[in-house]
């Protein structure tokens, strides 16, 4: 069934019939340019609006709102205790206006409500963990004698870009804003470009919060010119950048040719995901097809390469083949469990990878056709599956983005490690077993940053999160992120 706005609450509508303009400055705008892009509904193909295109010169008006607010009030003017509360007082709001979140998320991305919603209330965690950091950002005193006195203390950067993907647009947007508020920093928010409607309709509670202007500035545009006029100017001390390992590069290119400002990349993934022999199979195979698919593949950590151990490889692959065709996709306001893909190109950069796959020799056990019948607007792809041999395929070594993984066999625990650090990647991996030291030798030697045992995408504010590898070189989440948008400064006092 197509949404009809008909069914969206009151408020969503509101915010849908209102044309949409870019937060500079506590000010609605259109972009200097007047022109505009538009926002689609993958799951019908439909224009939901059209949103302002940012080009150098708003990005140039942002950083200005964003100083002038940085100097006359939120560093000094507004007292840790104040900025706490504004950021609970903004964690509320979104409390209140999750249902318009959740409707926005769906409508922008295609993901399901249900798995909205837990993006939405991932957000909210995540501003509350900050908020609860504001009043303890400490410095520390360090010991260099009795006749000198040295304290180290932490202050902002100034003023911060924040460059987000579409997968998780919400989410993502809070994982960097919410430290970025906590540390004192004016921030530039640019969503993608696929999916700005959440982002901007936080800035309205960013307003309703009692956010003192230019402190939040939210600016809706493509990669060139807005992103790049973000990472080149000279008056952004960071950018905080989460999304592909190519813009990865240009960002530290730009950083480096401008300002030599600061920069946390939190790049792509093709992470593995090892299945050894003595694993409690049930567990795993309840498991599996959501490491495999969630979000429609559209996961940074996404288990994409899975290596099974021989004795159960069979096994495995007739389990998952058998839930992944289980799995239903459709519309997300009628709750599937996989939305569309984002857009009919990286629909077709996806197909691209499924026909390099058989080229290349593997083995397509299930899926890898575009959903048409009722869904042939939208940009819907089976969940799929091939098998190889060999790790020297572009499906096993390259980020596919999509609803694809590749299963792979390997002998022993010596053979799994070596297949598993076998990329250029390191985000991420996963090792089941119910042998503890099997699984702890597995955690040392792996290289990734985040590893889970007997489990997948297991996530949590107060745990630090970033890859290794060309995976990036950032940290999100715990007091990581504290560091991250912070600098800190020694103070020696000759007593
Ligand atoms: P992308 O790199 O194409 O775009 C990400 C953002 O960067 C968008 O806002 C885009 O407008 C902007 N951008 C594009 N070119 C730019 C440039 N030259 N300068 C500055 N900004 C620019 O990525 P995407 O397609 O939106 O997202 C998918 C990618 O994100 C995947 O590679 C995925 O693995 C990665 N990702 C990583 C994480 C993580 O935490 N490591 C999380 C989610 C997604």
């Amino acid at each position: 069934a197509k949404i009809q706005h008909a069914e969206l609450s009151p408020k969503t509508k509101q915010f849908l019939d209102t044309p949409p303009r870019m937060l500079i400055g506590n000010e609605w705008v259109k972009s200097l340019s007047n022109k505009t892009f538009d926002t689609v509904n993958p799951a019908d193909g439909k224009v939901i609006l059209q949103i302002p295109l940012a080009d150098k010169r708003d990005i140039d008006a942002a950083v200005v709102a964003a100083r002038h607010a940085f100097k006359t009030t939120w560093k000094d003017g507004v007292s840790p205790t104040q900025r706490a509360e504004l950021l609970w007082d903004l964690a509320r709001l979104m409390e209140r206006d999750l249902q318009v979140f959740m409707e926005l998320e769906t409508l922008d991305n295609g993901k399901p409500l249900s798995k909205s919603k837990y993006d939405v209330l991932g957000a909210i965690n995540h501003l509350k963990y900050y908020a609860g950091w504001v009043t303890k950002i400490n410095g520390s005193t360090v010991p260099v004698g009795s006749n000198k006195l040295v304290y180290t203390k932490k202050e902002a950067l100034g003023v911060v870009g924040l460059i987000v993907p579409w997968n998780f647009p919400l989410m993502i947007s809070m994982w960097k804003l919410a430290p970025a508020l906590a540390c004192g920093n004016c921030c530039i928010l640019k969503p993608s470009e696929l999916t700005p409607l959440s982002a901007l309709y936080l800035g309205h509670l960013i307003i309703e919060a009692g956010f003192p202007a230019g402190v939040v500035n939210i600016v809706t545009g493509e990669g060139s010119p807005a992103g790049e006029a973000i990472c080149h100017h000279m008056d952004v001390d960071m950018v905080s950048f989460t999304g592909s390992t190519v813009v990865g590069r240009k960002i530290m290119e730009a950083a480096a040719q401008s300002n030599l400002k600061k920069i946390s990349l939190e790049l792509g993934g093709k992470s593995p995901n090892v299945i050894f022999d003595d694993a409690d199979l049930e567990k795993v195979f309840e498991n599996l097809q959501w490491s495999s698919f969630y979000n429609t593949g559209q996961e940074c950590t996404l288990g994409s390469r899975i290596y099974v151990q021989q004795s159960i490889f069979d096994k495995t692959v007739a389990n998952l083949k058998e839930k992944a065709e289980k799995m239903t996709m459709g519309n997300g306001f009628d709750d599937h469990d996989l939305g569309p893909m984002i857009s009919e190109k990286q629909l077709s950069n996806v197909m691209d990878y499924i026909d390099s796959g058989k080229k290349e020799g593997a083995v397509l056990v299930c899926g890898g056709k575009r959903i048409f019948a009722n869904l042939r607007d939208g940009y819907f792809l089976e969940p799929t599956i091939f098998t190889s041999q060999s790790d020297g395929l572009r499906i096993v070594k390259e980020e596919i983005f999509g609803p694809v993984v590749v299963i792979l066999p390997f002998n022993d625990f010596d053979d799994a490690i070596l297949k598993a650090n076998n990329s250029s990647y390191g985000l991420a991996a996963a090792v089941w077993t119910q042998d503890l030291s099997k699984a702890h030798n597995f955690a040392n030697k792996v290289d990734a940053g985040t590893v889970w045992v007997n489990g997948y995408d297991l996530f949590d504010a107060a745990v630090p999160f970033g890859g290794f590898k060309q995976s990036g070189n950032g940290k999100e989440m715990g007091v990581n992120a504290i560091d991250q948008f912070t600098k800190e400064k020694a103070v020696w006092i000759v007593l």
